[in-house]
């Protein structure tokens, strides 16, 4: 595998908190308010932590939640990474985040979801959502120099949006557009009927992006997790996921943790991470997965590989 050749993790996802200020409909973390896991790192741990992933050279961090501002060492963490060298790309709701929190940081980006470009939508897809305040934050986020990345998660309630929604985002001063397929993960497995995009709204969807000459750079490729499985099978990403409360998982969309940081070294738990992608489960639970994505759906119903069935591929 090419990750064996690395000394550490090219970069680290790291769920800060579950808990969340919203509660979406489409969320693939199970976030909403008052959901913070039991167990999340304690603020020292988080720290000394950002310390261990700065000190063994990674150069890019997102810092994600649940709504990360939220953990109340968001601050603190951010600055121990950057301090240490660490690049950041922070991803937030944009409910309640000030931007200054960040100054003199080393920061990539700020991505803020706008999933409607009308409150109505918006509030449909994020019950509590208000976009007036998140369009504020967009701005004042530009305002502050720090580069605006924004995401749109397409929904049956929401795709038909999606043309509105670029305008809009080029219209805050966001340099790039995330987008893709929906995945079926968290919140969004369990609410997968009223949410899925028929294929023709995804067609729809596709067209317009593929047309779309609007002066920000759009991202949509691979524009499904079964895309992207092809390539992982191969070659398993340097990026180590860790949740809030420091396991580690082997792939998002897969129950499998390989490590716990709450316990562990950082360097040793990118070296399960690394044996974890030889195990035979792992391999057999992404050849299942890619042939039924619907599986992805027991993605947060988190299991230790050590635990794992090995006469099973990966259900459980
Ligand atoms: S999608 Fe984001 S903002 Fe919405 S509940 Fe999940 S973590 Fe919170």
């Amino acid at each position: 595998m090419r990750i064996d050749s690395f000394a550490a993790p090219t970069m680290v996802t790291w769920q800060l908190t579950r808990d969340c200020n919203l509660a979406c409909l489409h969320c693939c973390t199970d976030s909403a308010p008052g959901r913070a896991l039991p167990g999340e790192l304690s603020r020292g741990r988080a720290l000394s932590l950002a310390r261990e992933i700065a000190a063994a050279g990674v150069p890019y961090a997102m810092i994600v939640g649940g709504e990360p501002t939220l953990a109340p060492h968001f601050g603190e963490v951010c600055r121990a990474l950057s301090d240490g060298g660490v690049l950041l790309k922070i991803e937030t709701n944009g409910m309640a985040f000030d931007p200054g929190v960040l100054k003199g940081l080393r920061v990539r980006s700020v991505q803020i979801s706008l999933d409607g470009a009308s409150q109505e939508t918006y509030a449909k897809q994020r019950p509590g959502g208000d976009l007036a305040k998140v369009l504020a934050t967009c701005r004042a986020v530009v305002a502050a120099g720090l580069p605006l990345e924004i995401t749109f998660a397409p929904t049956a309630l929401n795709i038909r949006e999606v043309a509105q929604v670029i305008a809009l985002a080029v219209e805050v001063g966001a340099f790039r557009f995330n987008t893709g397929r929906l995945m079926r993960l968290g919140t969004a497995a369990k609410l997968w009927d009223r949410l899925e995009p028929s294929e023709e709204q995804y067609a729809c969807f596709r067209a317009a992006l593929d047309a779309c000459r609007a002066p920000i750079e759009l991202r949509y490729l691979p524009f499904s997790m079964e895309d992207e499985l092809s390539g992982r099978k191969i070659e398993p990403s340097g990026t180590l996921l860790i949740l809030p409360d420091g396991r580690v998982k082997v792939f998002a969309a897969l129950p499998h943790t390989c490590a716990d940081l709450s316990k562990r070294a950082f360097l040793e738990a990118w070296d399960e991470y690394r044996k974890a992608w030889r195990d035979p489960r792992v391999r057999r639970a992404l050849d299942l997965l890619a042939a039924r994505p619907e599986l992805a759906a027991d993605a947060n119903r988190w299991i230790a590989l050590d635990l794992a069935p090995h006469d099973l591929p990966v259900v459980v």
